[in-house]
């Protein structure tokens, strides 16, 4: 068998073709560990495959099969194609934030709108591998939308767990549109992540939230196709918002393998950005990562409001690998800086810009240095949101006051009174 299942921890060992998320002997997490074919996988294979047509290779994710599930059959893997999401260089926002180079790899420019559509790709392939019929997860949101659409695609059933309120309009019309079992629990996502668990065990349905290694597998390509959209050459800081933190320890996970088959000659620094109302992650950082303390979480940005991250374990391991760093922003950081990516014609979620406001902090406080290359990964598409964006440029956020407002005019329909909110317009763009 070219893949197993490992604990991270006590290194005990299971087949793949059976469903387990942790650890039986001592209850920890699970990594997919491949037995990689060195003598194949090179650079030039990669390379070879971009702009090419053919199923699975033309995926974001599928072109480094050989990194993510080598032996997968092709009637197994589900594929939109996800991934080939641009990497956006930004002059304009690297002189805001006080960096020399900034890139923004857009995740949000997925087939469903977040990055949840790159581990989504590995998780139902491994639902059709063990042959399931149904799979569930608990959601912020986005993970929901992205189930709904690649188990719908697979013709599995799909059941997604809402939380009770304060989910983002986009992505629970993205559920019911695409047809899963969507079931609004009347408790927080923590509580529903528990939740799922538990009825899945009862009914022998496949969890696919990010405790599920497979996922993990297809989100790591993130860095892959980062790495490649760069030529190989290594930037200094990878910066990504934390919520339940799979998607930095997929980072963690692709960097190191990357950097142990010689794809790369060193690693980057990974800096994960939590909110200040969601930081369980960034107070640990803070007590030198001997333990999780869960939080209650609260923010505006409803992607990370996560109190008790399931893979926090592995979101260590990756900043010990990476000598990494956690910051926290505040709501109001998060939405200023969101709106200047929005205005820069990219936009993102309100999660996503975490990311901005993050290296704009580390590099007030010295930690990121202004001569260094950056890239920010955008997690979310514009759209997701779009109730957070309107309250913040009409100003009605609470406790948030819109440095970036884009006020909507209203006008009578008459000629003179357009053209005087032209004009005026006129002279304020003047005045900028
Ligand atoms: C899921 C999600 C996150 C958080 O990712 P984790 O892997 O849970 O840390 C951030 N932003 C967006 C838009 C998301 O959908
Ligand atoms: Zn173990």
């Amino acid at each position: 068998m070219q893949s197993i299942l490992q604990c991270m921890d006590c290194g005990q060992q299971y087949p793949v073709d059976q469903i387990r998320y942790v650890c039986d002997s001592c209850g920890s997490l699970l990594d997919v560990c491949h037995d990689f074919d060195k003598a194949r996988i090179s650079h030039a294979l990669f390379d070879a495959r971009l702009g090419t047509f053919q199923t699975p290779y033309h995926s974001g994710v599928w072109r480094y099969k050989e990194l993510v599930y080598p032996a997968a059959a092709d009637e197994h893997i589900v594929t939109r194609p996800e991934g080939n999401t641009p990497l956006y260089p930004s002059p304009a926002l690297a002189q805001w934030a006080g960096v020399k180079t900034l890139y923004l790899k857009h995740e949000g420019e997925n087939p469903t709108g977040s990055f949840k559509d790159r581990g989504m790709t590995g998780g139902l392939t491994q639902a059709r591998v063990l042959g399931v019929r149904r799979v569930a997860c608990a959601s912020t949101g986005n993970t929901s939308a992205s189930l709904a659409a690649y188990a719908a695609f697979a013709g599995i059933e799909g059941i997604v767990f809402f939380q009770n309120k304060q989910i983002a309009l986009g992505k629970l019309a993205q559920a019911v549109a695409y047809g899963a079992t969507c079931i609004q629990v009347n408790a927080d996502f923590d509580r529903n992540m528990e939740l799922v668990r538990e009825v899945a065990d009862k009914l022998g349905i496949y969890v696919l939230n990010s405790i599920n290694p497979f996922r993990l597998e297809g989100q790591k390509t993130i860095m892959f196709e980062t790495l490649q959209q760069l030529r190989w050459q290594v930037p200094d800081w990878i910066v990504c918002p934390g919520g339940n933190l799979g998607n930095s320890s997929a980072f963690g996970k692709g960097l190191h393998e990357l950097y142990e088959l010689g794809l790369i000659d060193r690693l980057p620094r990974l800096a994960i950005i939590q909110a200040e109302g969601a930081n369980p992650l960034y107070q640990s950082f803070q007590t030198g990562l001997n333990g999780l303390r869960p939080v209650h979480a609260e923010t505006i940005a409803t992607a990370i409001k996560i109190g008790s991250p399931v893979n926090y374990a592995k979101a260590v391991r990756a900043l010990r690998w990476t000598d990494g760093v956690v910051e926290q922003v505040s709501d109001q950081e998060i939405m200023d800086a969101k709106a200047l990516i929005d205005r820069q014609g990219i936009g993102c979620e309100p999660a996503s810009a975490c990311s901005l406001a993050g290296v704009a902090k580390l590099v007030r406080r010295g930690v990121i240095k202004p001569a260094e290359t950056v890239v920010g990964i955008l997690t979310g598409h514009v759209l997701k949101d779009p109730e957070a964006t309107i309250h913040y440029h009409s100003g009605t956020l609470p406790d948030i006051t819109a440095a970036y407002p884009n006020r909507l005019h209203q006008a009578e329909a008459a000629l003179e009174a357009i053209s005087r909110i032209l004009e005026t317009q006129a002279e304020v763009s003047d005045r900028r």
